[in-house]
């Protein structure tokens, strides 16, 4: 192994990068945009060192809401839920990184405010279930489903940041 060029030691560097990247949705729901708190947001993803790909604010209509949040039809909750995300501005989020998808909802915190932990998004920021201020897909198949849910496949961009070889090295 020793012997290998070190070129070789970088493709294979670039190709473990290249797998392991991947793209997750992120909203910042209605109680997030009022309170003033998508910088905040962003800046936490943003400084960790995530991509950010895709971004957008609308009102998402009732239908839609439930179209996002079908998963959770059965609960009780769910007509309040959608009723709720499609009652003002949210906004949309892709972004890109290794490990985003877990490592995102590490940043966000646990779905209740009152048990995630300080430093996490919902535990520094919310207080309530109902109100906890930001949306994260919870696995692979999801980040799949919720980004071709939210953005057409144009609105998304892939581009080079000139600090990734300072954060992946
Ligand atoms: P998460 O958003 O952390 O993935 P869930 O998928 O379990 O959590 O629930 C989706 C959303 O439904 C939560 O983020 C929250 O806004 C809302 N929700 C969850 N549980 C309750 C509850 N008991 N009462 C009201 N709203 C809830």
């Amino acid at each position: 192994l020793l012997a290998l060029p070190t070129a070789a030691f970088m493709l294979q560097d670039q190709e473990v990068h290249a797998a392991e990247m991947e793209r997750t949705f992120i909203a910042i729901k209605p109680d997030g945009v009022q309170r003033g708190l998508i910088s905040e947001i962003i800046t936490r993803f943003e400084r960790k060192g995530f991509k950010l790909v895709g971004l957008k604010i609308m009102v998402p209509s009732k239908g839609f809401a439930q179209q996002h949040y079908h998963g959770a039809k059965e609960r009780p909750f769910f007509n309040g839920l959608c009723d709720f995300i499609s009652s003002g501005p949210v906004v949309a989020m892709v972004w890109e990184g290794e490990g985003v998808i877990r490592y995102g909802r590490k940043l966000i915190g646990a779905t209740d405010p009152k048990k995630s932990e300080p430093g996490t998004i919902r535990g520094d920021l919310a207080v309530v279930v109902a109100r906890n201020i930001i949306h994260g897909s919870d696995g692979p198949e999801t980040a799949k489903d919720e980004i071709s849910l939210w953005f057409k496949p144009e609105e998304l961009v892939s581009y080079t940041n000139n600090a990734e070889k300072w954060i992946y090295g």
